[in-house]
Formats: structure tokens, C-alpha cells, sequence
């Protein structure tokens, strides 16, 4: 009679219990980059904090270490992710259909909020002799994956340089985790990366025993660049974080910044959330990497392009941020 009982009201629970909670958790996956980038540890820091008030919000984060922001975009709009982290300058070119998107506008495409500056960084080994742009060519580069941020600003960098990636040089697409030790192995002569300084691939590049140094962009390949796109800026490379490099300055060069992006199809509360955490715990989100140091609740109003997803814009105009 009494196991009678348990089962019962095991089955009561069951019926009950279960269904109801299950049903309100939310799942929300962060699309980042690779495992040596900013993008991975950054998308790490969100789903903690948004996971430790699972009891408040029963939102589940995960991430997801991905070929970078073209991945990302795409697989926002397939749905298979709900957050991903995508530079400034391909957020924009998603949203208004050019570059990889030309004439395929991603309508669907929402800002949350802006994220560290990105510089587009390339390494090269100093006994190559590659001090500028145009020594590239007749040299093995990794330019990124394909999906990857750095392969799309390494094609717009070429198209102002004059140099033609099939013909003037030999381009490999490896994933940034690989490129410091092809470098050191004398397999690669450089590698682009736009990344979030002080970088772990760099850092690893820079510190092996063959020596390295970071690649000048020419002033004036920088101003046409920041002509031809408003999500390009120009900034330097701080040499500083890299005490190997052969470079005795900091090393000229355009940036982007990173963004956290979602799709109109998430709910709002969700999005709400996410914001809402980051920026009322801003000192310690900060405190997690150094390329996050120099975030204010301002500068991550800005470099957006797609339209705000209503649940960051509830959170801003609550915050008085808007
Ligand atoms: N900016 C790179 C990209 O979009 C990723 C950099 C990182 O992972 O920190 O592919």
C-alpha cells in the first residue's frame, strides 16, 4: 500500500512538476571564435553571470567556440545560434547585404551592445622581411578561416593594396589556434588576425624562437579603407603586451569593434537579461580580460548598425542609457 502511494505521488510530481519548470527554461547559446581568441573567454564571462541568476531568469547559457563572425551571422539567421559575437564592420555589411551578404540582406539581425576594439593584426616572421602591405606578395600568409572576420578585412585590406590573393601571394586559410606555431615552424611566412589585444596566438607567436614582427598598414591604404567603410577606424597595434616583437613602436593598422548580436526572433526577455547583467556588473565583466578594461556603458552604445533587439533597447532606456 505505501509503495502504492510513493508511485502515486511520484506520478504527481511527474505530471505535475517536471513539465512546468521545464518548459520555462530558456537555452541561449553564445556563437564566439576560436579557443585563442577574446571572443571565447568574453562569451564565457556572459553565460556565467547570466547562468548564476539561472533561479531569477531559468536561462540556460552555453557557448560555442566558432570560425568567428561570418559563422556567427549566418548561423544567428539559421537559427542555430541565439547570441553571437560579430565584428562591427560585418554586422554591418550583414545587415545592409554586402561583401559576403551582397544583394542577401539579414534582416533579421539585432544589436545588444558593443564590445572591446579590434585591431587587424598581422604577424609575420621578421627574416622574411615583411615590414609593410605590399611585401606580402610571393609569401605563404594565413589570411583566417573561412567564416572568420580577419579573411574578410585581409580581402578588403588587398583590394586597396592592389595585391590579387590567387595571384600575388599564397593564401591559407588556418584557424588562429594553429598560426603562431605554423609561423614558428616555418610553415607560414604570416598570419592576419583582428583581435582584441593582449591577444594568447600573438603572444604565442611573438614569443617563440623564431623572431616576429607586426606588419605596418600604410597610412594611406588606412584612409582609403576608412573611406570606404564607417565601421573601419584606424589604431595601432600596442606593442607593449608583446615584448618579443622586432617592431620598436607601435605598429600602424585599422580596427573594428566587436558586438554582441542576436536575431528578432529571440525573446525579449531573454535579450533583456543578458544586457541587463552585463552592464549592471560592468566593473567585474571588465575585470575578466584586459581588451575589456577600456568598456563604458557608453562606448558600448556605439558601433552599431542593425537595429537594437527591443530587450537591449528596454534595458538601455530603463538605465537612462538612451
Ligand atoms: N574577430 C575575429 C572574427 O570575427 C575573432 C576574434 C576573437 O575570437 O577574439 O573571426
Amino acid at each position: 500500500m505505501k509503495r502504492l502511494w510513493m508511485l502515486f505521488a511520484g506520478m504527481l510530481v511527474l505530471a505535475v512538476g517536471v513539465p512546468a519548470t521545464e518548459a520555462a527554461v530558456r537555452y541561449a547559446t553564445i556563437g564566439t571564435g576560436g579557443v585563442t581568441g577574446v571572443y571565447y573567454p568574453v562569451g564565457g564571462a556572459i553565460s556565467r553571470m547570466v547562468n548564476a541568476k539561472r533561479d531569477e531568469y531559468n536561462i540556460r547559457a552555453t557557448v560555442e567556440s566558432t570560425g568567428g563572425s561570418v559563422f556567427n551571422v549566418n548561423a544567428l539567421m539559421a537559427g542555430d545560434l541565439e547570441f553571437g559575437v560579430v565584428q562591427s564592420d560585418l554586422q554591418y555589411h550583414a545587415y545592409s547585404g554586402q561583401n559576403d551578404w551582397e544583394g542577401r540582406p539579414q534582416t533579421k539581425l539585432r544589436a545588444v551592445f558593443a564590445l572591446h576594439p579590434e585591431i587587424v593584426t598581422i604577424v609575420a616572421a621578421a627574416d622574411k622581411d615583411i615590414k609593410t602591405v605590399a611585401d606580402l606578395k610571393g609569401k605563404i600568409v594565413n589570411i583566417g578561416q573561412p567564416g572568420s572576420g580577419q579573411r574578410s578585412n585581409a580581402f578588403d585590406l588587398f583590394a586597396v593594396a592592389g595585391i590579387d590573393p590567387d595571384k600575388d601571394l599564397k593564401a591559407e586559410g588556418l584557424r588562429p589556434a594553429e598560426s603562431a606555431g605554423m609561423l614558428q615552424d616555418n610553415r607560414i611566412d604570416a598570419f592576419f588576425y583582428t583581435v582584441g589585444h593582449p591577444n594568447g596566438s600573438v603572444k604565442e607567436a611573438a614569443a617563440g624562437t623564431r623572431k616576429v614582427n607586426f606588419v605596418t598598414v600604410p597610412e594611406e591604404m588606412v584612409a582609403e579603407l576608412t573611406q570606404m567603410h564607417s565601421f573601419y577606424a584606424s589604431a595601432a597595434i600596442p606593442i607593449h603586451h608583446y615584448p618579443g616583437v622586432a617592431n620598436d613602436a607601435d605598429v600602424p593598422s585599422f580596427g573594428v569593434k566587436a558586438t554582441l548580436c542576436t536575431s528578432a526572433d529571440v525573446p525579449e526577455d531573454v535579450v533583456y537579461a543578458i544586457t541587463k547583467e552585463v552592464f549592471t556588473q560592468l566593473e567585474s565583466f571588465r575585470s575578466l580580460h584586459p581588451a575589456l578594461e577600456v568598456l563604458t556603458p557608453e562606448n558600448m552604445l556605439q558601433g552599431l548598425s542593425a537595429p537594437l533587439h527591443p530587450g537591449a533597447e528596454r534595458y538601455f532606456k530603463e538605465a537612462g542609457l538612451m
